[in-house]
C-alpha cells in the first residue's frame, strides 16, 4: 500500500521513534502521545483494522500483542492499557491496524 502512512512507516519511508521492531511488527511512539507511555504496535503487512487482522492472521494479531506486552515490559513495569479502534466513528483515523500501547499512569475507566 504505497499511500498507506503506517505502511510507508513500518518500511523506513517515513522517520519514527521506533522502540521495537520485529520480523513482522513494529512499535514506533504516537506522534501526539496522551500517556507517558505511548506506543503505537503496528504489522508490516497492511491491513484495515484489527477485526481484519484476526480473520486474516490469528498468529499475527498474537504477535501483536507479545510485541505490546514487551513494549510496556521495558516502559512501564508490565501494566498496560491496549486500545484497538475499528472504523471512524470509533476513532480510528489510520485504517491500517494498530495498537495503542498506554502505560505509566494511573488509568480509569472508560466505560461508566
Ligand atoms: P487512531 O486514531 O487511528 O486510533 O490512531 C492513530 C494514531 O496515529 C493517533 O494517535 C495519531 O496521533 C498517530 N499518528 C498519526 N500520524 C502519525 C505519524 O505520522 N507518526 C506517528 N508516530 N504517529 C502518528
Ligand atoms: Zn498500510
Amino acid at each position: 500500500m504505497d499511500d498507506c502512512l503506517f505502511c510507508r512507516i513500518a518500511a523506513g519511508e517515513i522517520p519514527s521513534a521506533m522502540v521495537l521492531q520485529t520480523e513482522n511488527v513494529v512499535a514506533f511512539r504516537d506522534i501526539a502521545p496522551e500517556a507517558p507511555t505511548h506506543v503505537l504496535v503496528v504489522s508490516r503487512a497492511h491491513h484495515v483494522d484489527v477485526s481484519a487482522l484476526a480473520a486474516a492472521s490469528p498468529t499475527l494479531l498474537a504477535e501483536m500483542i507479545d510485541v505490546a506486552q514487551r513494549v510496556a515490559d521495558s516502559e512501564c513495569g508490565g501494566q498496560f492499557r491496549l486500545i484497538f479502534n475499528v472504523g471512524p466513528k470509533a476513532g480510528q483515523s489510520v485504517p491500517h491496524v494498530h495498537a495503542h500501547v498506554l502505560g505509566g499512569a494511573p488509568m480509569g475507566r472508560v466505560l461508566p
